[in-house]
């Protein structure tokens, strides 16, 4: 603790990588531990895939409120994982979060910047003209279509009759162009007006997180903060998520290194620190560190 503390005194620039493990203690469940949302049912991958989305829409969001427990999104709140980061940015650290989790958990503790790998669990969006919807309305539909309606103006096709051929004109009762009546016109005639529809999109939504066959997002900045930095931070990560697990790989060895994270994984070879145990308690514990070296 000692040693951490003072890598993080030293450090100019912390370049954080946080997963699901950070937000366990909010009540969010991870993916992958003995606990994790894949571990006892590995068809839930499959369902998380863009090819799925694609096919089966209404049974894609049954799966996806289900695993991100969507009907209790809104009440999650953050705990002093999120919050003792956050802190240290306020306590004027640079941090540059890179998060792989979807829940929204880091900016509502505070942290300004955070990038958010694998998209927004808070946020959907119409694949057909591109509205963005926010967590209140995805909650509270089954399958979140989308609402938008847009006018769009067609010619009218009214059929209209013309019973007498003494009229001077007749109005057309669908779009109100009046059209005049000559010798010529025929018993009915049809109407070349423009008449005004709404058309509602109706699509189905896709949430704003990155499936399975998406690409991530932010790698390049990441990569860029990691080699700007003077110390890696990774928090409740397993790291057997590609490509963001190749930035601890590539970290120069010679810089400072450390992931807290429960149970070990298959990367924590290249770190100079592994800590397995509680992300909140050891910030807890660093907190106290800190506190006293600072008097
Ligand atoms: P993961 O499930 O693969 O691994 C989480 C790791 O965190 C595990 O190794 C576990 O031992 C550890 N952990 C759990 N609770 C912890 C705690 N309190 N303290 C310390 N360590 C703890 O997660 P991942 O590597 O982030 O990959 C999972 C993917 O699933 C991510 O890409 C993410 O998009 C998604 N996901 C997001 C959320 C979320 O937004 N909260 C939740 C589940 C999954």
């Amino acid at each position: 603790m000692n040693t951490l503390a003072a890598w993080i005194q030293q450090a100019k620039k912390i370049t954080v990588l946080s997963g699901a493990g950070i937000s366990t203690d909010s009540g969010i469940p991870d993916f992958r531990s003995s606990a994790g949302v894949w571990t006892n049912d590995t068809s839930r991958q499959y369902i998380m895939s863009l090819s799925y989305f694609n096919r089966h829409r209404s049974e894609f969001w049954a799966a996806y409120k289900d695993i991100f427990k969507i009907k209790l999104a809104g009440d999650f709140k953050p705990n002093y994982g999120h919050q003792f980061l956050a802190e240290l940015e306020t306590e004027g650290k640079m941090i540059d979060i890179f998060t792989q989790n979807v829940d929204g958990l880091h900016q509502l503790a505070g942290s300004k910047k955070v990038c958010e790998v694998h998209g927004s669990m808070r946020i959907a969006h119409c694949t057909n003209c591109g509205e963005t919807y926010d967590l209140d309305y995805i909650r509270s539909e089954a399958v979140p279509t989308c609402r938008k309606v847009e006018q769009k103006e067609n010619v009218c096709n009214q059929y209209i009759p013309v019973p007498d051929r003494s009229l001077h004109h007749v109005v057309c009762q669908e779009c109100g162009t009046r059209h005049v009546i000559h010798e010529a016109t025929s018993d009915a005639i049809r109407c070349k007006g423009k008449k005004k529809r709404e058309y509602r999109c109706n699509h189905v939504l896709k949430p704003d997180v990155v499936l399975f066959q998406d690409s991530i997002r932010y790698f390049p900045e990441a990569k860029k903060s990691a080699m700007q930095s003077d110390l890696l931070l990774v928090v409740g990560s397993s790291l057997q998520v590609g490509p963001i697990n190749e930035i601890p790989q590539r970290f120069p060895a010679y810089k400072n290194s450390v992931i807290i994270n429960k149970e070990p994984t298959k990367l924590d070879h290249c770190f100079k620190m592994v800590i397995h145990g509680s992300i909140s308690k050891t910030f807890q514990q660093l907190h106290q560190k800190l506190l006293s070296s600072s008097h």
